[in-house]
């Protein structure tokens, strides 16, 4: 993006958001677009940022938590860095009395229009149009550490109510939680249309909760949470410090358990963890199924990479995706956005989308002394390339196939690593520190005799820094 400041009243920042407008325009229903892109002004631009005018608080968090990531991946396709999108509320705009009491309405055509709720349920709030489409189970990688959770999702979408009642799934930030709650409304809505679907943020509860009692309008709030088939409810975290909402949510909750619905809920901790929850909502929420989402393995990341390159229409080379799951392990948007830079940055110079663009195009990656390769990234980069075992690797084996890739890794070890050479040896089947000096002159030897060895420790470098 542009280091100088644009005067918001120039075309170019107008440019710049009508542009950003028409990506937008193509990923959102029209009547979505219509009432919520509308009434949005550009008002800065510039330092990796765009500053954006609502109209009120409500709005504010209704495109914040909805269409935020699709603004900033819009601005990012457009400046080429990616973007944070900050919303500021228009001063001494009214705060609405009421929720508006019409659901956006839904688009007449295709997939979007399965989602749109019935009409009985009148709550903009549980329009499931707002859900991400995406945000599907097809679209989910699963790997080890997500399994329980994804697998107790799918048994929800195929028979609610009756295994795990409520699902409470937590686990930190960017791991997968919010699809994994969309997913399951998503396959609820394909196999029984007519199900009553709320999917809520806990923020946007607690919000209409404090406008329904300033309006009076609590009779019809409760109606609307209450009278679901399914209640879906993000970032449940939220009620913490909440008393008068926690107290609502528990009538909520005892309602629809009680009628046999079905309650998704995501957290950032467990139940139990949750400041300042009530005792009585702590146990209700693990009276089901407590599934921990966790960073995913390098596989699974690898595997993300990959969907990643499709949706952006690159078959991405495994170094590439190597390189990058090494590097960003805790988090999934971060894996989302990296390959992002990666391939904008690469387009926009019009170049291949190999390891050199995405060295440069992360360079925060290949810096940052923090994300030294540790001696697992080590070995599954080196078992991976010859299709050698992790478990021969760090065993007793001395067969020539799983001695050479070991002396390599503990050569790349020594180099990479701070880890002394007793504790390399430790790590690779308990060796003492003679047998690690031994593997680094070998190595060293090799590497100066041989070109193919060079070769090979110059990959392994590359994708390991
Ligand atoms: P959370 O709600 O836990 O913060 P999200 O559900 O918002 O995380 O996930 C962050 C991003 O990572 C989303 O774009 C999501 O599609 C993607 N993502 C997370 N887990 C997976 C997965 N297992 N497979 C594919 N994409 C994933
Ligand atoms: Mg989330």
């Amino acid at each position: 993006m542009d280091d100088v400041r644009i005067d918001p009243r120039t075309s170019s920042v107008r440019g710049l958001w009508d542009r950003v407008l028409e990506h937008v325009r193509r990923n959102v229903q029209p009547k979505q677009f219509d009432l919520w892109f509308r009434q949005i002004e550009i008002l800065d631009a510039g330092d990796g940022s765009v500053t954006l005018e609502v109209p009120n608080r409500f709005f504010r968090d209704w495109v914040n938590t909805y269409y935020r990531d699709e603004i900033a991946e819009a601005v990012a396709l457009e400046t080429g860095s990616p973007c944070e999108v900050r919303f500021l509320v228009k001063r001494d705009a009214p705060v609405p009395e009421r929720i508006p009491s019409r659901p956006p309405s839904a688009p007449s055509d295709g997939s979007a229009g399965r989602l749109e709720v019935r009409p009985a349920l009148r709550a903009p709030l549980m329009s499931t149009s707002q859900l991400n489409p995406r945000y599907s189970f097809e679209s989910f990688v699963v790997g080890p550490r997500n399994q329980v959770a994804h697998a107790a999702a799918l048994a929800i979408a195929e028979r609610p109510s009756e295994l795990y009642n409520p699902l409470f799934v937590h686990g930190s930030v960017g791991l997968g939680k919010t699809h994994i709650l969309q997913a399951i409304c998503h396959a609820t809505l394909e196999r029984r249309p007519e199900t009553r679907i709320a999917y809520i943020t806990c923020e946007m509860f607690v919000n209409a909760f404090i406008s329904a009692i300033e309006s009076g309008g609590l009779k019809e709030f409760r109606y609307q949470y209450r009278a679901v088939d399914l209640l879906v409810v993000d970032d449940i975290h939220f009620l913490a410090h909440k008393d008068r909402t926690q107290e609502e949510f528990f009538h909520t909750f005892n309602t629809l358990f009680n009628g046999q619905r079905q309650i998704v809920l995501s957290s950032d901790c467990p139940p139990q963890a949750i400041g300042t929850l009530e005792e009585r909502l702590v146990s209700r929420f693990r009276w089901g199924l407590v599934a921990e989402v966790e960073p995913p393995v390098f596989e699974t990341r690898v595997s993300i990479l990959k969907r990643n390159g499709v949706r952006f229409g690159v078959d991405l080379r495994d170094d590439v995706c190597e390189f990058i799951a090494s590097h960003v392990t805790t988090n999934i948007r971060e894996l989302e956005g990296s390959i992002h830079q990666v391939v904008n940055y690469a387009r926009l110079r019009g170049r291949p989308v190999d390891l050199e663009a995405a060295r440069e195009a992360l360079p925060h990656l290949v810096n940052d002394p923090r994300r030294a390769a540790s001696l697992e990234d080590i070995t599954r980069v080196v078992t991976s390339y010859f299709g050698v075992k992790v478990s021969d690797v760090l065993g007793k084996r001395r067969t020539k196939l799983v001695t050479y890739p070991r002396q390599i890794s503990m050569y790349i070890a020594r180099k990479l690593t701070p880890h002394s050479l007793q504790e390399i040896g430790g790590y690779f089947g308990g060796r003492d520190h003679t047998t690690v000096l031994h593997a680094i002159n070998k190595i060293g030897g090799l590497v100066k005799a041989k070109s193919e060895v060079r070769n090979q420790l110059d990959h392994f470098l590359t994708v390991l820094r």
